[in-house]
């Protein structure tokens, strides 16, 4: 079959590779659509260690090719792939906390993943598609799980208020995702015009830049507080500083950005003083998928308006530099298969 192949830093190429051996209780997809995210950059630069060669890819969607029987899968249906799988057997998995998995792997990273023809998982690791879910819009259902978890290990209750730190397209996915589970006032921090304005079409009751007094305006909003839940999508020392600084005493702080600083200088007593409960989610578990997938297709989660570029899959490249250059009307890649 074709696969994009990386065969070391930045040295990616379209290829031939062996065609996929299906194994009992297996899914073979064909890899119609996916998405190009963050992660993709990190592994095609070197920055996320991987072993070469490696195809990349872990948000994607595409159609049943063969399927055991038992999964009711109908030949040539539309499918999600949840790419984060595990064991199964352990302490983790049995504690529904498979995501934590020590044996779990990601595919695009740990194995081949969906840059490629075909793909093949675990029938379990295969969601039906509702009609209802365009092909360009549905690889971002994965990423909407990695929120969608977050959010679950951090629940927000009716009324509260909600800060989201980052406005890329997690940040945008939080802010929906945080109007539908009941806050009353959600706002948005970028430094991004455009994204302000994406926000605000999405729910956020307001947004502001960091260039301005954001402390003291959420302060004026919030009766002096501050605010219940602030969540950093950017994962740097700065946002978890002002992140630190926005949320009220006893409130929480989500960190959904991937932090790698092993030294930092930050208001730790702060984090003492007004009790702060701080949650770190990692990657999603399966039941997030038919919740999400049940979210958009009931309307509460627009995924379309989030699509900004769409390119054949052998401009892989071009789409992983993309995400490098700043770009404010880039918002999701996706590549399509076909
Ligand atoms: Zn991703
Ligand atoms: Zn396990």
């Amino acid at each position: 079959m074709k696969a994009m192949l990386l065969q070391a830093p930045s040295d990616l190429v379209q290829t031939t590779v062996d065609d996929l051996t299906v194994g009992a209780g297996e899914v073979l997809v064909e890899v119609t659509h996916s998405g190009v995210c963050g992660t993709d950059l990190k592994i095609f630069r070197g920055d996320i260690p991987v072993q070469y060669p490696r195809v990349m890819g872990h948000e994607m969607i595409g159609k049943v090719v063969t399927a055991p029987t038992a999964t009711g899968l109908a030949i040539g249906s539309r499918v999600v792939i949840n790419p984060v799988l595990s064991c199964g057997q352990c302490f983790y998995c049995q504690a529904g906390q498979e995501n934590l998995c020590p044996s779990g792997f990601l595919l695009g990273r740990d194995k081949n993943g969906g840059f490629a023809d075909h793909i093949c998982v675990p029938a379990e690791a295969v969601f039906p598609l509702p009609s209802q879910i365009s092909n360009d819009c549905a690889p971002l259902i994965q990423v909407m799980t990695t929120c969608h978890h977050a959010q679950n290990l951090s629940s927000i209750n009716p009324g509260e208020t909600v800060v989201v730190v980052g406005l890329g397209v997690s940040g945008l996915l939080h802010v929906q995702l945080a109007k539908a589970r009941g806050a009353s006032r959600v706002i948005g921090i970028t430094g991004s015009p455009v994204r302000r304005s994406m926000a605000e079409k999405f729910g956020a009751d307001d947004t502001f830049s960091p260039d301005e007094d954001v402390t003291q305006e959420i302060l004026n909003l919030t009766g002096g507080r501050g605010a219940d839940l602030v969540i950093d999508c950017v994962g740097s020392m700065n946002t978890l500083r002002q992140a630190i600084e926005l949320a009220r005493p006893g409130g929480r702080l989500l960190l959904f950005g991937i932090y790698t600083d092993e030294i930092a200088t930050l208001p730790f007593y702060q984090l003492y003083f007004k009790e702060l409960i701080l949650t770190n989610a990692r990657a999603a578990k399966a039941e997030d998928f038919p919740a999400c997938i049940q979210l958009v297709v009931d309307g509460t989660i627009d995924l379309d308006s989030m699509i900004s570029h769409v390119l054949p899959l052998v401009e892989l490249e071009q789409a992983i530099r993309m995400l490098d250059e700043r770009d404010e009307a880039r918002m999701k890649v996706i590549l399509d298969h076909t």
